[in-house]
């Protein structure tokens, strides 16, 4: 009877100890860039390395690939999430220093938005708060010694990306144009981790700056009700890209920031009313002078700045 009980405990264990291998055999670590607030991430097998997105300033991407480097694993791919400088400017380090690191996007549409959003910053962009392109990520069609877009970054062009040596992402692209023209969404089911990346934005003033238009802000909506309930069921740890994880009720909040937004940006009369009645209704968000400030000054480019003293 006690040797059963001993064999059966063994039994147990052992089994469980297999179980755990089996799903758990993902890891995945949030690496949170400084500037910006924007996050990168490292997903791990147990045999090779991949990362999600490269940083705004590439000195932090030195941290991001030691931290990557110290799993001791060969880091196979760099997967850029969208053309927005926040996420790939470290890329240009990872050609560099990881030659046999593969750099990658989802489709063509989404390698063309980097290229053309890089000779856009390096044009000045609009946004001079920002630091300028870093030079080794200029077009070698203007300058040699940087970079050569076409032939550094290769197409996934697949619903679902193999992590060399075990698991997979689904890879989602359809999505209407909203922070970016185009965007790449991940899903591990092994973590049931969403990776919405900037679709999502945790407790931080979401860009809109730029280019994004008040319709592209009503894509933004539409899409983050579709990825609700598409999700619902799942109940996934959503990963956005700028801020803490969090769940899925992090859409339904930025849905009703940019409800709140437009309504505010078309009735305030001048931008100061317009940044001081958003911190007043989203008073823990941070980025309010860089993201907030940037985004009032596109949708109110003819609007003062500062309110009339009366
Ligand atoms: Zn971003």
């Amino acid at each position: 009877m006690r040797i059963n009980l001993v064999a059966l405990l063994i039994y147990i264990s052992t089994s469980l100890c297999v179980q755990a291998q089996d799903t758990n055999q993902l890891t995945l670590e949030v690496y949170e860039g400084k500037y910006a607030t924007v996050n990168a991430f490292i997903l791990s097998n147990g045999k090779s390395v991949v990362v999600l997105d490269a940083l705004r300033k590439s000195d932090e991407t030195k941290g991001l690939i030691e931290k990557a480097l110290s799993k001791n694993l060969p880091i196979t791919h760099l997967f850029i999430s969208h053309g927005h400088t926040d996420h790939f400017t470290g890329m240009w380090r990872f050609r560099d220093q990881l030659p046999d690191t593969q750099i990658i996007v989802a489709n063509e549409n989404i390698r063309k938005d980097i290229k053309s959003y890089a000779i856009y910053m390096n044009n000045g962009g609009e946004t001079e708060g920002e630091p300028a392109l870093e030079k080794p990520l200029i077009p070698i069609e203007i300058d040699p010694k940087g970079f050569d877009y076409e032939n550094t970054i290769a197409l996934l062009n697949s619903y679902q990306f193999e992590i060399p040596g075990g698991g997979s992402l689904e890879v989602m692209t359809d999505f209407l144009p909203a922070e970016q023209d185009h965007m790449t969404v991940l899903y591990s089911k092994d973590l049931n981790a969403l990776f919405l990346f900037d679709l999502a934005y945790n407790n931080i003033h979401p860009w809109l700056g730029d280019d994004i238009s008040y319709d592209d802000v009503a894509n933004w909506r539409t899409e983050l009700k579709r990825i609700q309930e598409r999700f619902a069921d799942k109940d996934p740890i959503v990963y956005p890209g700028h801020g803490k994880p969090g769940d899925l009720s992090m859409l339904a909040e930025l849905d009703k920031y940019l409800d709140d937004y437009v309504k505010v940006t078309k009735g305030a009369s001048t931008k100061k009313q317009a940044y001081d009645e958003m911190i007043k209704r989203y008073p823990s968000y941070t980025e309010r002078d860089f993201f907030l400030k940037w985004s009032l000054i596109n949708h109110m480019r003819d609007k003062p700045d500062q309110l009339k003293s009366s």
